[in-house]
């Protein structure tokens, strides 16, 4: 069964709009961390029809990873299809050094795996991308244009058919929930906030020391990482803010020293010695391009399908709301909120925002005709009359 929540005029209108077949296709993005994992859970749980569920092994993982996708698949029945980078991340690490919130390459590289599995897929049928954002990420997302037009978020709160539905989880509900379902994740939560990549450099330094404690093995490898980056005489090799990995190793034995009641700076190399390493001098840090996916012309050619899908889909949110405005007897100012909204839509301007305020109001309205009873609020079958007004309501 497919979402209820999909089932409105406007996915329908996009839907056809495409010459697409109905339903459209839900894919689940899984990290395999606790929200997208809730999500999975629960929209199987709620009876949501999901396509795939994907994971797109790093190849940086926690080795507890793999038990927990093995036995997530064995508990939904379903199968995780896991991808791998097209290219070895440790291989890119050599030449694109860390990552940083600039220089995100390796989440290019996961989201280039993830997107050609997309488009490999049957293309008779749109496909939505579940994500798993719980509500209290709703800044952050907002702050980076919130959820995209093909991507479905039904854990944060959206009063919208295709952008969310109602779970409203938090990132601790989620972690609750999984956890009542019986996933520990081999107790890597007890230790870590996050349980990504296990070398990522974005993580808070907090993590990285209980890494270093907890997990010594896998510090080392990322010590050892370090060592393969060479010294191309431009750059720095910076891990977190102006520090190495090599750096943090020394600030936590001098801690761990200090904890110990021998304040001894210990012997550790900043980095071990190197034959090609250029003498210090100090350089502007220059924010790399992230790695290129695509040449110059096919991002061209993306973002203007890009644009064009936006405004298709915008154009179907215009018609649902004209619709609404005609079949139902409304409020004047809903009314005519959502006729201006649509018009403004229609006659062109910032599709994307004209959309969200457009369907605040479609919100608003569908709750009002649930208010009165109303079946299926503004997003059920409304008979015609002759007026042309279906649902009577007392203004
Ligand atoms: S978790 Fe960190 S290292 Fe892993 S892909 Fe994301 S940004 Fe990169």
């Amino acid at each position: 069964m497919l979402d209820p929540l999909f089932d409105s005029k406007q996915a329908r209108y996009f839907t056809e709009d495409f010459g697409k077949k109905w339903p459209p296709r839900i894919v689940v993005s899984l990290s395999g961390g606790k929200d997208s994992m809730a999500l999975l859970i629960k929209m199987v749980e709620e009876g949501v029809s999901v396509h795939r569920a994907v994971f797109v092994d790093t190849g940086w993982e926690f080795p507890e990873m793999y038990t927990h996708l093995d036995r997530l698949e064995r508990y939904l029945g379903i199968e995780i299809v896991r991808l791998k980078t097209r290219n070895s991340l440790d291989e890119k690490l050599k030449q694109y050094r860390w990552p940083d919130w600039k220089r995100r390459w390796c989440t290019a590289e996961k989201r280039d795996a993830f997107n050609r599995y997309v488009k490999s897929l049957d293309q008779d049928y749109i496909y939505y991308i579940a994500m798993g954002y719980a509500i209290d990420e709703v800044k952050r997302i907002w702050k980076k244009g919130f959820v995209k037009s093909w991507q479905y978020a039904p854990l944060i709160w959206y009063d919208s058919p295709v952008m969310g539905g109602d779970w409203r989880m938090t990132e601790a509900e989620c972690l609750a929930y999984c956890r009542s379902h019986g996933f520990d994740w081999g107790g890597l939560y007890e230790i870590f906030d996050r349980v990504s990549c296990f070398c990522c450099p974005l993580q808070k330094k907090a993590e990285l020391r209980a890494l270093r404690t907890h997990r010594p093995e896998l510090w080392q490898r990322v010590l050892d990482m370090e060592r393969t980056i060479p010294f191309d005489g431009e750059h720095y090799i910076t891990f977190q803010g102006s520090k190495t990995a090599h750096d943090l190793e020394r600030d936590f034995a001098y801690e761990e020293s200090l904890a110990g009641g021998a304040a001894t700076v210990p012997q550790v190399p900043m980095r071990p010695p190197s034959p090609e390493r250029p003498p210090m001098v100090h350089k502007e840090v220059v924010a790399e391009e992230p790695a290129v996916m695509m040449t110059d012309e096919e991002r061209r050619a993306f973002s203007r399908e890009n644009k064009r899908l936006a405004r298709r889909h915008m154009l179907g949110r215009a018609r649902a709301a004209q619709d609404l405005a005609r079949d139902v007897r409304l409020p004047q100012d809903v009314r005519s909120r959502l006729l201006a909204g649509a018009e403004q839509i229609i006659k062109g301007g910032s599709p994307k925002c004209n959309g969200l305020l457009l369907w605040d109001v479609f919100a608003q309205a569908h709750k009002i005709l649930i208010g009165l009873g109303v079946p299926g609020g503004a997003y059920g079958d409304r008979p015609r009359t002759e007026s042309g007004v279906a649902v009577e309501h007392a203004v």
